[in-house]
């Protein structure tokens, strides 16, 4: 297989569990050195870690809350620091907090647009510095169908991920003059975590394919945008992986 990302670094948010971890290993696989961020699962990032490093790659995991500013600073800070640049970003670091809009509470919202969001506008600001100087880089953020669809219960989590849909395109616009693409994925149901426990019935009657999607399926996507040559001239998108969910 084509090593596209060779000398390359690329850093990971949420890289520990689920979309992200498949994300690591897919981008390491290309032969980036991968900075795999986490927010309490030390055990889950250190196995990635290891999982890399048994493929013979490079990775380091860092603990650090992308919804804080001053602990981004310090992810950016180490990732320069171990790797020296950062050529693809993947904002894939996502909570929710689900419940009707009558019964949300304004700590459910905000916990939910402060990470989503906000630390996607942190970790996007101190990552494109970089990419200027490079005049290169590559940012992909982890959307969803609900930013695009609406979702019963999920207020808060729509509007982070229709915020950071307007937030790629946008921000696509201010970097193309260096090169830098700005792109966003937009996942349906994908068996990890954040999906378990749902009720799978009424689900899959929503989507044409009739199953869940997996984290290597989302990973494929990002690895392409990331990493392809022939993605060079693609910026500002959505890319659904959705098993056919929003047809547009
Ligand atoms: P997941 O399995 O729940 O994993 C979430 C990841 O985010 C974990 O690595 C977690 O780290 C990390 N994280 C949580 N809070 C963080 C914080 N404050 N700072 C840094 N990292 C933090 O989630 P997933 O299903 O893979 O989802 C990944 C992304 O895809 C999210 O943006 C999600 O909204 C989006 N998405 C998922 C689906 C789906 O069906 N699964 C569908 C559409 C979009 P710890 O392990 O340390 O907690």
């Amino acid at each position: 297989m084509a090593q596209n990302l060779q000398g390359k670094v690329a850093l990971v948010t949420g890289a520990s569990r689920g979309i992200g971890r498949a994300t690591a290993l897919a981008l390491a696989s290309e032969g980036a050195a991968v900075m795999v961020n986490y927010a309490s699962s030390s055990s889950a990032a250190a196995e990635v870690v290891a999982e890399i490093e048994a493929n013979g790659g490079r990775a380091i995991a860092f603990k650090a809350n992308v919804a804080n500013s001053d602990e981004v600073d310090k992810l950016i800070a180490a990732t320069m620091e171990k790797f020296g640049r950062i050529d693809v970003l993947v904002n894939n670091a996502g909570i929710t907090r689900d419940t009707l809009l009558l019964r949300m509470k304004l700590e459910d919202w905000q916990a939910v647009i402060d990470l989503n969001l906000t630390g996607v506008f942190l970790c996007t600001r101190a990552v494109s510095k970089i990419m200027l100087k490079q005049k290169s880089g590559r940012i992909i953020n982890i959307t969803s169908v609900a930013g695009q669809m609406g979702n019963a219960g999920q207020s808060n989590y729509s509007a982070s991920k229709a915020g950071v849909i307007g937030f790629t395109k946008t921000v696509a616009r201010e970097l193309a003059p260096r090169a830098i693409t700005v792109n966003a994925v937009a996942p349906g149901f994908i068996a990890t975590d954040m999906t378990d426990g749902l009720k799978a019935d009424a689900i899959l009657q929503m989507i044409p394919l009739a199953r869940y999607g997996q984290p290597e399926e989302v990973a494929g996507m990002i690895q392409f945008l990331a990493s392809s040559p022939a993605a060079a001239y693609i910026t500002g998108q959505v890319f659904n992986v959705d098993g056919g969910m929003v047809m547009a």
